[in-house]
């Protein structure tokens, strides 16, 4: 049996939709004999690879890096599903969006208020550099599914995995499967 090739990547989150997926428990084991996971923070893989199957895409568009990522997933990736609030809506990551430049406010958090020994960590190529806003990711590359929650509870990313396993499309509806927060 071919085996589908899933990854799960990792933009401007806080892991939780990765944690949610673990939740799945058991049925990781079933997963683990129907899926390759080619790219993902749970393993070892450091380059995405060409012909993803499936990506799930936790977090927002937040600085370059991300940029760079979610253009290559992109390009590499049959179904690219925006995986959690962050993910579909800036959600938690993009509260920073109305308070301005965030090179203002890098400064102000580890440096202007720092306790002690302050020092913004901006010298090149410590950090990515911040996009001035962070974006959901359809406002960056098209997106395919959208899965809602904060993070979306283990059934609800076990609901759309076996719809896309049974060579289904993903149907979502109603509250259970597509409550934000
Ligand atoms: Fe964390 Fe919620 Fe964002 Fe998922 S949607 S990365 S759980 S804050």
């Amino acid at each position: 049996m071919t085996k589908l090739k899933l990854a799960t990547i990792w933009l401007s989150g806080c892991s939780g939709c990765h944690m949610s997926f673990l939740d799945t428990d058991e049925w990781l084991i079933d997963l683990a004999a129907r899926v390759e996971v080619v790219y993902s923070p749970l393993v070892d893989a450091k380059v995405y690879p060409r012909d993803v199957d499936v990506a799930l895409v936790e977090g927002a568009v937040a600085n370059d890096d991300h940029l760079r990522m979610i253009g290559l997933v992109r390009a590499r990736t049959k179904l690219l599903i925006s995986f959690g609030d962050c993910a579909i809506s800036g959600n938690a990551t993009a509260l920073r969006n109305p308070l301005g430049a965030p090179e203002a406010l890098v400064r102000l958090i580890y440096a202007e208020r720092a306790d002690a020994h302050g020092q913004p960590p901006d010298a090149a190529g410590i950090v990515p550099a911040l996009l001035g806003q962070v974006r959901p990711v359809h406002a960056v590359v098209p997106v395919d599914v959208y899965l809602p929650g904060c993070p979306p509870p283990a059934a609800r990313i076990r609901a759309a995995l076996e719809q896309l396993l049974a060579g289904e499309p993903v149907r979502l509806a109603g509250r259970d499967q597509l409550k934000f927060g």
